[in-house]
């Protein structure tokens, strides 16, 4: 018995660390509201981190505000005490990594790193640089991003590494409309649906919008759902600006993993999302709202769970 006991609180003593870092941060039923709330305080979070360095692009970080709410509180099986290698676990990259405000206060909300640090966003020094960087050692954050078209690269390499493992975990990905314009997702696209990289999801943030203008008018992308089916791409589409949509689309973006086919979501947002004077132009996918704007926005978007 004394024998048991020793070996019991050996293997205790040896498996709770790894059981606790182990353990997936995600609510398993979706609490709507609950979740409405933390966007609302994440976009919150998005403007004042752009006013308090006057730099930054709040209109993607607004728009995407709910997917990354739906994906952090709900769906991504993920470990806010970060390790770099996520055996066990989900991944997430975000390709158009100039929407960090919305994804460091995602981060930040989620337990990865105090949220008084958003204070620091772009200014010297900070772990909260403009771009995701790794060289800081910002928890959640794998790889740099922001030189637009590299993401689904990277997400399909470590799919491809998930595999090697009979890891049964997914890879997500996050990339722009207006980044489809780039060379190289066509390439990944075309290796991906070749080597049925089934545990992949990747979404692009449908605005419409790109930073000179409409993507309609800069590079027009056509029949986007129809270019990636033809690539061998399972597609979906929903409306990335209601909670329960977002919810129920990555629902079935994830029922459809592992079934041969990478699968991509076509997410209508709107860029701005949330704060009225930002929707509807490309105006504010990189300036920086001023003090009675800032007033005017924050008036939008009451504080729910705390500011920092
Ligand atoms: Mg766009």
């Amino acid at each position: 018995m004394q024998r048991f006991r020793k070996f019991k609180n050996y293997f205790i003593h040896k498996y709770k660390n790894q059981y606790l870092r182990a353990k997936p941060f995600y609510m398993s039923q979706p609490d709507i509201p609950q979740l409405n709330k933390l966007a609302t305080q994440i976009r919150r979070d998005i403007v004042r981190m752009v006013h308090a360095c006057q730099s930054g692009h709040p209109g993607g970080s607004l728009g995407c505000t709910d997917f990354f709410v739906a994906l952090y509180f709900h769906h991504l099986q993920h470990n806010p005490k970060f390790n770099m290698d996520a055996k066990g676990e989900d991944l997430f990259f975000l390709s158009n990594g100039h929407i960090s405000p919305v994804w460091y206060a995602t981060l930040a909300r989620a337990g990865y790193f105090e949220v008084n640090e958003l204070a620091t966003f772009r200014f010297l020094n900070t772990r909260l640089q403009g771009h995701p960087a790794t060289h800081e050692h910002l928890p959640g954050v794998r790889v740099a991003s922001g030189s637009l078209g590299q993401g689904l690269s990277v997400a399909i390499g470590a799919a491809q590494v998930k595999k090697l493992n009979q890891d049964n975990h997914l890879v997500y990905v996050l990339m722009g409309d207006g980044e489809q314009q780039e060379g190289q997702i066509w390439e990944a696209a075309m290796y991906a649906a070749h080597n049925k990289v089934d545990n992949l999801i990747a979404t692009i943030d449908y605005n419409g919008q790109q930073i000179d203008g409409p993507v309609e008018k800069i590079v027009s992308l056509q029949n986007l759902k129809a270019k990636w089916e033809s690539f061998g791409w399972t597609v979906l589409e929903f409306n990335g600006n209601a909670m329960d949509e977002v919810i129920n689309g990555i629902s079935l973006a994830k029922s459809l993993a592992h079934k041969g086919k990478p699968v991509l979501n076509l997410m209508k947002t709107e860029m701005g999302f949330g704060v009225d004077y930002m929707m509807g132009s490309h105006k504010w996918h990189g300036v920086a709202p001023n003090d009675e704007e800032l007033a005017k926005a924050l008036a939008q978007l009451p504080e729910t769970v705390g500011d920092y």
